[in-house]
């Protein structure tokens, strides 16, 4: 039996490989299989894996890798990700994957995806539209026709056909794996002392370069290993964490955070893994409708989705509730137009529901965490000391 720690050793060895060797060493093991980077927020991995491929989650270089040749393809006003994959890419950390998705959800990828073009990363390069309209035979219809386009173009890869019997298997992996993660969060809400935010982090990063089948049996043990007392709870308040769904902070801003007096309970760091809120339909006929159908009626809420008919800050304010926390901060990546576009009005709705909040901004590669460990311990204290516990009926 692995103990804890040695299996968050091992996520982390895994989150933070940015020579993807697991996934180059499970490729190499059988002739058709592919691997498909895909960048963040979303995207649906069992289409891949139905196709016997990995859909390895490309999160920039974080505080890993050293950003030269990266700067000169931006100019300085933009967020730090692409940057970094851009550097990743220059120095080959991709060989061996054979195609890449982009998901629509700002501009900064959207070129990104024509430069990966231009330096001919891959076999196919896809830019992957979400749907706006969230009617089942309009942007339900759409999405379907986005998602066939990139099984097209992956059957030209390695000839395999995704059948209905195949998508339904790779569909009850991943419930699997969100309905994990969703307990892992679920316990951490419960006991937040058991296991720290940036163990849960390194956890559920490894799923982004790991087969699924892999990671359900890491996060099985896991959740078996903190099912029972590992500790004792500290002075401090409850926190949720959103603005970083897409560019991750560094771990030590999460480590910071947390040292500073906060737990954090809920975030949005690894968004992608739990976007689906709860079980895609499975055993039918038609599965590539049930994940199309998931997305638009089991969506979470981002910024880096149109929120039509409803609105982000209610979900919030919902989230606020089901996870008791004492406060909000709002963390996102510099120059992150999704987000900061977002902030103010769900900062407004904190303001009027006298919810305490705090703001900062960081990059993927920030060194520094003492003004933000002060701006946090502060916030930490504040609450302790003055506020009174947030009553869920004035939300
Ligand atoms: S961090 Fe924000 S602005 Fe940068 S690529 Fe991601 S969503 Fe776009």
């Amino acid at each position: 039996m692995n103990t804890l720690n040695g299996i968050v050793t091992q996520c982390e060895k895994l989150a933070f490989d940015l020579s993807f060797k697991r996934a180059r060493a499970w490729k190499s093991q059988e002739k058709d299989r592919i691997l498909i980077g895909h960048m963040p927020v979303y995207f649906p991995r069992e289409i891949i894996h139905a196709a016997n491929g990995l859909a390895v989650g490309i999160l920039g270089g974080g505080d890993k890798k050293l950003i030269i040749k990266g700067d000169a393809y931006y100019q300085s006003y933009i967020c730090h990700i692409p940057r970094s994959i851009v550097e990743l890419a220059l120095d080959k950390h991709f060989a061996d994957f054979d195609g890449f998705i982009f998901p629509s959800i700002c501009d900064v990828i959207r070129n990104l995806s024509g430069m990966f073009q231009l330096l001919g990363e891959g076999k196919f390069v896809k830019y992957l539209d979400f749907p706006q309209n969230f009617v089942s035979n309009i942007g339900g219809e759409f999405y379907r026709y986005e998602l066939q386009t990139v099984l097209d173009e992956v059957y030209k890869l390695n000839g395999v056909e995704v059948t209905p019997q195949r998508l339904n298997h790779s569909i009850g992996l991943f419930n699997i794996n969100r309905n994990l993660i969703k307990q892992l969060y679920d316990i951490r809400q419960e006991f937040p002392w058991r296991l720290s935010a940036a163990d849960v982090y390194h956890i559920v990063r490894a799923g982004y370069v790991i087969p699924v089948e892999e990671h359900n049996e890491i996060l099985t043990q896991v959740i078996g290993l903190i099912g029972v007392e590992t500790g004792s709870p500290m002075d401090k308040i409850r926190v949720l964490v959103i603005g970083a769904f897409c560019e991750q902070p560094p771990v030590g801003l999460i480590r910071t955070i947390e040292l500073a007096g906060c737990y954090i309970v809920e975030d949005d760091f690894l968004l992608g893994a739990r976007w689906i809120q709860g079980d895609i339909e499975t055993n039918t006929a038609d599965p590539l409708k049930s994940i199309t159908g998931a997305y638009l009626e089991k969506s979470t809420f981002s910024s880096s989705v149109y929120d039509v008919g409803n609105p982000k800050e209610a979900r919030l304010l919902k989230l606020i509730q089901q996870r008791k926390v004492d406060g909000v901060i709002f963390a996102a990546p510099s120059f992150c137009d999704p987000a900061l576009l977002d902030h103010p009005i769900l900062q407004k709705e904190c303001n009027d529901k006298n919810i305490r909040f705090i703001s900062f901004l960081f990059s993927e590669n920030t060194g520094q965490f003492k003004v933000i460990k002060e701006q946090v311990g502060t916030f930490s204290d504040s609450i302790k000391l003055w506020d009174e516990p947030l009553a869920n009926d004035k939300l």
